[in-house]
């Protein structure tokens, strides 16, 4: 059995990240979804909106399980029995980042192997950030997100500005 973990912000998640789980969700016997509570960064949503968000927008993929997690991604992937850990590739701009977090997580993990799934071309130049700023000017969030998302984003930042 081929266990994977997605680590990530999803700070919230887009049709990019939920095309990467359904994929990989075809690929690897189980996915766990790793939703990363960093104190360094300052997310739109919290670590419990985001873990919902994705259970919602995921509950027709029987093998995709959502996790909160701090820390290390390797040991995520360890404490998960996870002999891979999934990362999503949208252009050469992710790549170099990307491979250096890849050879590191290597070092320290020489047991967990790291599988880049190239982007579907519609969702590559998409991003949590990109989709927060078109929000923030109150933009069309339809293409980035399925609507019980988009709705999500456009309460927190009518909340944001009141
Ligand atoms: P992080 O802060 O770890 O980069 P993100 O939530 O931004 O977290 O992204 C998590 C993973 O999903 C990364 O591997 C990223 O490259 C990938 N990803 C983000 N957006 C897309 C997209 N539109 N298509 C494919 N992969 C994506």
């Amino acid at each position: 059995m081929v266990i994977a973990v997605y680590p990530g912000s999803f700070d919230p998640a887009t049709y990019g990240h939920l095309d990467v789980i359904r994929r990989a969700s075809v690929s690897f016997d189980k996915v766990i979804v790793g939703v990363l509570h960093n104190s360094a960064k300052s997310p739109l949503f919290s670590v419990e909106e985001r873990v919902n968000i994705l259970e919602k927008a995921t509950k027709d993929m029987a093998n995709v399980e959502i996790k909160a997690f701090e820390g290390l991604s390797v040991n995520f992937a360890r404490e998960n029995h996870a002999q891979v850990i999934v990362r999503g590739l949208r252009a050469v701009t992710d790549f170099e980042f990307e491979l250096q977090m890849a050879q590191t997580n290597r070092v320290l993990a020489p047991d967990v192997d790291t599988v880049f799934l190239t982007t579907s071309l519609e969702y590559a130049y998409l991003s949590s950030t990109i989709m927060k700023e078109v929000a923030s000017y109150d933009g069309d969030l339809s293409k980035f997100a399925p609507p019980e998302i988009t709705e999500a984003v456009k309460k927190k930042m009518h909340d944001l500005k009141k």
